[in-house]
C-alpha cells in the first residue's frame, strides 16, 4: 500500500491486530491504538490520564470474543491452567458470543471493563490485578462526570492496593514498591481519609531519608508526594475533608 495515496491523516486512531487467545486457542482481534494518536495532555494526582485525540485507557480491556476470557492487555497472555479451567467451566458455558473490536466509546469501555472485573472474580485473581482494574473503571466514571460511582470504584482500588501491597509480591514490573504507597496515599486522600492519606505518605518522604531506598524512588514521585502532603494539610486546617 501507497503510503502517500493512503496519507497519514485518514487514517483511524484504532487498528485491529491478530493474536491468540490463551484459553480457548482461537485467532482473536484485539484493538490498539496507534502510538502517532497518543498525545497526553495531563494526568491528575492518581495518575488519570487524559489525551488531546485517542484515549488509549478504553482499549486496555481485552476480550476474546469465542470464550469470554478477559484481561487487562498487559496480562492477557498470561493465564495460568487455573485460570484456564476456570474460564471453561464457568464462563463460556454462559457466554454469547459479540465483537468488541475497533472504535469504543466510553460506554463501551466500561463494559469491556466489567467483563475483565467479573473475570477476575471467577479466576479468583490476584488483588493486584482487581486493583488496576477497579482504578481505570473510576477513571472512566471520572471522565463522565459520574461522582458517585467514581467513588465507589475508587474505594475498591483502595482496598485492593493495600492487600497487594501487604500480601503480594510487586515486582515483575507491574508496579514498584514506592508507586504502590503513593497510589494508596492518594486514594485515602481523594475517599476524604487525610490522616489515613498522611500515614501512607509519609512512609515515602521517610524512606527518602534513606540513601538505600531514595534511590529507589523515582525523583518525580517524591515531589508528587511532597505536593500532596502539603494538599492535604492545607485541606485539615480549613476542615475540608475531600477533593
Ligand atoms: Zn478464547
Amino acid at each position: 500500500m501507497n503510503s502517500e495515496s493512503n496519507g497519514m491523516a485518514n487514517l483511524k486512531p484504532v487498528y485491529n491486530s491478530k493474536i491468540t487467545c490463551p484459553v480457548c486457542d482461537k485467532n482473536i482481534e484485539v484493538t490498539k491504538v496507534r502510538s502517532k494518536s497518543i498525545r497526553l495532555i495531563a494526568q491528575d494526582e492518581d495518575f488519570c490520564p487524559y489525551y488531546e485525540e485517542c484515549n488509549p485507557i478504553y482499549y486496555e480491556a481485552w476480550i476474546c470474543s469465542f470464550c469470554g476470557y478477559a484481561a487487562h492487555n498487559s496480562v492477557f497472555e498470561d493465564a495460568s491452567f487455573m485460570d484456564r479451567k476456570l474460564v471453561n467451566e464457568k464462563i463460556t458455558p454462559k457466554w454469547s458470543s459479540r465483537s468488541f473490536t475497533g472504535e469504543r466509546d466510553i460506554e463501551q469501555a466500561l463494559d469491556a471493563f466489567k467483563i475483565v472485573l467479573y473475570n477476575l472474580v471467577i479466576r479468583q485473581a490476584p488483588s493486584f490485578e482487581f486493583a488496576r482494574v477497579c482504578l481505570r473503571i473510576a477513571w472512566l466514571y471520572r471522565y463522565k462526570g459520574d461522582a458517585d460511582e467514581e467513588k465507589r470504584f475508587l474505594r475498591y482500588a483502595y482496598d485492593y492496593y493495600q492487600k497487594a501491597y501487604s500480601n503480594e509480591p510487586l515486582g515483575g514490573g507491574k508496579m514498584d514498591e514506592y508507586s504502590c504507597i503513593y497510589i494508596i496515599g492518594e486514594l485515602a486522600r481523594r475517599l476524604g481519609e487525610p490522616e489515613e492519606a498522611l500515614s501512607w505518605f509519609e512512609r515515602i518522604i521517610s524512606a527518602a531519608g534513606q540513601p538505600e531506598k531514595k534511590q529507589k524512588i523515582l525523583p518525580r514521585l517524591l515531589e508528587n508526594t511532597r505536593e500532596q502532603i502539603q494538599m492535604v494539610r492545607q485541606a485539615m486546617q480549613t476542615g475540608k475533608r475531600s477533593v
